[in-house]
């Protein structure tokens, strides 16, 4: 999960209140959120589907607010369906900063831990994205589950690598090779910022491209 910047004015088919997931909401959340999932980050292709972060059943006067709906993959939405409506919006604060997701392959699990638990929904979100990233039984991960696991390993072990690599050597080709693992429609980018928070030496390196939509919204606070 990471900060994402939405277009500021609602898609026009959201003020007939018919439809929340007419083609133009579609699209724009497409491009604002890079074709992204906003909660695990993996990228949708065509397999996306509309969320409201406050869910319909029980914030029915949010089904048409712009500002409640999200681009998500088929496998989150499943999983938070109404049970996870007081999760922070990534609108709001820049979650990248707010918690580390560290793969620990060794023990197949994920650990997501908080580093502002002040927050308010920031003790739900974690719950949630822990849930998404270990299964909803510990230590026995469904089907689905474990597909989405193991996509997070390849992308994350890949990313591990090439940034041993520019460790051991930096050349300019070493230094494009973990750049292009951190442009931001590549997936799981919290995941691999919290990866560089543990290489403290490296960090300051690629701190630049790991701003995302906050240079985008400083951009436009600056034009
Ligand atoms: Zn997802």
């Amino acid at each position: 999960m990471i900060q994402l910047r939405k277009s500021p004015n609602a898609p026009a088919s959201l003020a007939g209140k018919k439809t929340w997931n007419g083609e133009d909401v579609q699209e724009t959340l497409c491009t604002d959120q890079d074709g992204k999932c906003y909660l695990c980050e993996s990228c949708t292709g065509k397999n996306y589907q509309i969320d409201h972060l406050r869910s319909r059943k029980n914030y029915p006067e949010k089904a048409y607010d712009w500002a409640n709906l999200f681009l998500c993959c088929g496998y989150c939405n499943g999983r938070k369906s109404d049970q996870f409506d007081d999760i922070v919006s990534p609108c709001d604060v820049p979650c990248e900063e707010i918690f580390d997701i560290i793969l620990k392959p060794e023990c197949k699990a994920v650990e997501i831990s908080v580093r502002q638990p002040d927050i308010p929904g920031v003790g739900q979100t974690r719950k949630l994205l822990h849930r998404l990233h270990n299964g909803k039984r510990e230590g026995m991960r469904d089907i689905r589950e474990k597909i989405f696991y193991d996509e997070l390993c390849s992308v994350v072990l890949n990313f591990a690598r090439c940034l041993k690599e520019y460790k051991n050597d930096k050349t300019p080709e070493n230094r494009a090779e973990v750049v292009e693992f951190l442009k931001i429609d590549q997936p799981f980018l919290a995941a691999k910022k919290s990866l560089l928070r543990s290489c403290s030496d490296l960090f300051e390196d690629f701190q630049r491209e790991m701003l995302w939509n906050r240079a985008r919204c400083a951009g436009e606070r600056g034009a």
